[in-house]
């Protein structure tokens, strides 16, 4: 699932695009998989209100994406497990959207699988790219799309989230710390990838209990979390499996990963054999030696 490195990195590929898309307008959209239009109800609602707008901010909150729209209307997209945005120009050839221009566009398999097209008044074409059908699209009044929001905790990358704000948030927490730090509740944008890499850097077990983690510890981890994903962010995020930039293109966190799916390799710090264990459900990878339960 796309983290805060890799949605972060799909807002600034948008904001760094040419010709700018701050300004585009929306002029037709397009779906065959109309049940991830959460809002308005139908699709033809949808298509009715997206018509016209112009796109006047794009910012990110958590794993959220939010286009900001002329008319007070705001588009929410948050891509869940395997979504993710591109930008390009696609033509329908015997019944498949096909990439115009050849590139990553074209070539590359994850990027085949659109479900949502948005076509702009620059002629371009924004589109979403989701394997499994999770993503989430919801598009209504500012206000009403905020709303949403209002149950994420903090972003961890705020200048104002210092350590002692990352304390006591932390120290109302119950449970093993890899699920506290993936809780969009407790912080947000952080998920299996990145609480994996963390929790190596900071030396801590994935499943140690909150409660037993000192506030060495906790600080390591806080460490860990502004080091690791201004980095991930700089590269780009990760591509490892379906994640791709609005050009098509891979991130290239995948060669600084630490532990994140590689089980059976040498931990880079001590050479023991990296582990994997389900954690509710979602796997967690450690190194048995230096992550201390
Ligand atoms: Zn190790």
């Amino acid at each position: 699932m796309p983290e805060l490195p890799e949605v972060e990195t799909a807002v600034r590929d948008l904001k760094r695009t040419q010709p700018p898309i701050l300004g585009a307008g929306f002029v037709d959209v397009w779906t065959d998989f109309r049940k991830m239009i959460k809002l308005p109800k139908t699709f033809e609602q949808f298509k009715k209100e997206i018509k016209g707008k112009k796109i006047q901010k794009i910012w990110r909150r958590g794993k959220n994406i939010l286009f900001e729209l002329s008319g007070n209307k705001t588009l929410l997209i948050h891509q869940k497990l395997t979504g993710h945005l591109l930008l390009g120009k696609w033509e329908k050839i015997a019944g498949q959207w096909q990439a115009a221009i050849p590139g990553p566009l074209a070539e590359d398999p994850m990027n085949r699988f659109l479900h949502l097209i948005f076509w702009l008044d620059d002629g371009r074409q924004l589109a979403l790219s989701d394997l499994r059908k999770f993503a989430k699209v919801q598009l209504g009044d500012k206000e009403e799309i905020l709303k949403e929001l209002e149950e994420l905790g903090p972003e961890p990358l705020e200048k104002n989230f210092i350590f002692q704000k990352f304390k006591e948030i932390l120290s109302g927490q119950k449970g093993k710390i890899k699920q506290v730090l993936m809780d969009q509740g407790v912080i947000v944008g952080i998920g299996n990838i990145y609480s994996d890499e963390i929790l190596w850097t900071a030396k801590i077990h994935p499943f140690r209990d909150i409660s037993k983690i000192s506030e060495t510890e906790l600080k390591a981890i806080y460490q860990a979390m502004r080091k690791i994903l201004p980095r991930a962010i700089e590269l780009g995020g990760e591509s490892i499996s379906d994640f791709r930039r609005i050009s098509g293109g891979r991130g290239y966190f995948d060669k600084e990963r630490k532990v994140y799916r590689r089980e059976g390799q040498k931990c880079s710090r001590c050479g023991t054999i990296i582990k994997r264990i389900k954690l509710a459900g979602r796997s967690a990878h450690f190194c048995p030696k230096c992550q201390k339960l």
